[in-house]
């Protein structure tokens, strides 16, 4: 489902580049559930972000369901994006003006469906029913991210990525949201690729996959 063939990334630093990935090589099939980890700087944010067709890569190719995605523009990344894939970000990410309810949908209007019952039924998916009118900041943490998650499967996409889900989460609320994101993987043959630093939260994953300064060092089965 994603094949990343010899991705480089490079950042223009003054009159010298950063190399911030230096060669990556990747298969992930469909269905499968997969953590990124390595030291803060390695990288790990930047190929989340070239996975889900938010940054380009410098070279290399990057090939989506076979159809090759690393030389599309930015209205065809979008349109990539807004079909395929869903993202949880590690502070939550929701409009603070906005109800859960309207947070969810926002997920929905950027992939051009209007359903309201669809961002309630996700809502009742992570349990915040009763919670659709409050705004994030009459939330717990915990609650704030499965909102985000809500907004993230809302759409039904065959991929989420998330960038350190349980990173601002206590072990409680971080053992639930991975609990949660498991089930969606299995219920719905999800593709899931996290980032983590937390060993403990990768082996809810069945691979992991290390990377050091730009580049994959090791990769285990769990
Ligand atoms: P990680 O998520 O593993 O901490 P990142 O992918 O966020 O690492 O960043 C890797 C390196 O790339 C860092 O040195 C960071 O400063 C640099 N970097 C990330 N994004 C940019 C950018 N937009 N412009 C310049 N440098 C960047
Ligand atoms: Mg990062």
């Amino acid at each position: 489902m994603i094949r990343l063939d010899n991705i480089i990334k490079t950042y223009p630093m003054g009159k010298r580049e950063l190399q911030v990935l230096r060669g990556i090589n990747l298969d992930i099939g469909k269905g499968e559930m997969v953590a990124i980890m390595g030291p803060s700087g390695s990288g790990k944010t930047t190929l989340l972000n070239t996975i889900g067709c938010l940054d380009k890569p410098s070279s290399g190719k990057y090939y989506l369901d076979g159809r090759e995605v690393s030389n599309l523009n930015r209205s065809e990344l979008a349109d990539v994006r807004a079909k395929k894939i869903g993202f949880i970000f590690q502070t939550f990410n929701l409009l603070p003006q906005l109800s859960a309810l309207a947070n969810v949908e926002l997920g929905l209007r950027y992939a051009g469906i209007s359903d309201r019952n669809l961002s309630l039924e996700a809502l009742t998916k992570v349990g915040l029913a009763d919670r659709a009118h409050h705004r994030p900041s009459e939330m717990s943490g915990g609650e704030q991210q499965r909102v985000a998650v809500a907004r993230a499967l809302v759409k039904k996409p065959p991929i989420i990525l998330a960038d350190e889900p349980t990173g601002n989460l206590d072990s409680h609320n971080g053992a639930e949201i991975m609990e949660m994101l498991t089930g969606l993987h299995r219920d719905r043959d999800i593709t899931l690729v996290m980032i983590t630093h937390e060993a403990r939260i990768a082996h809810y994953c069945q691979r992991i996959v290390h990377i050091e300064d730009g580049l994959i060092t090791a990769e285990e089965k769990v």
